[in-house]
């Protein structure tokens, strides 16, 4: 990878040119805990954890059942539906097009 500024050689996963500072890449992109729309089987809560985790969906809901069943249950679903509740959902997807995609060879 190089610097866009500079065009000096630097490490592929750095955030900065080690050599004028430059910000290079993808800016890291906050993470938002949402509810998604298209990848959930009631409310979306455990895909969204499992998102803002960076975790696999199924697991999150597997860990979401276990902790529910050892926890008797009533926790697990009363937890659920608050995330239901406080957690925002995902904004509509509208196709977005940018003219400005990162070219990523
Ligand atoms: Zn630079």
């Amino acid at each position: 990878m190089y610097c866009n500024a500079c065009g000096k050689a630097i490490v592929d996963d750095g955030r900065f040119c080690s050599y004028c500072g430059n910000v290079v890449g993808n800016p890291p992109i906050a993470k938002k805990l949402i509810r998604s729309r298209v990848d959930r089987k009631i409310a979306g809560v455990c895909s969204g954890l499992a998102h803002y985790l960076d975790l696999d969906v199924s697991l999150v809901r597997i860990l979401w059942f276990f902790i529910t069943f050892i926890s008797g249950v009533l926790p697990g679903i009363v937890a659920y539906l608050l995330g239901w509740i406080i957690i925002p959902e995902e904004p509509e997807l509208k196709p977005v097009v940018s003219a400005h995609q990162p070219i990523t060879t």
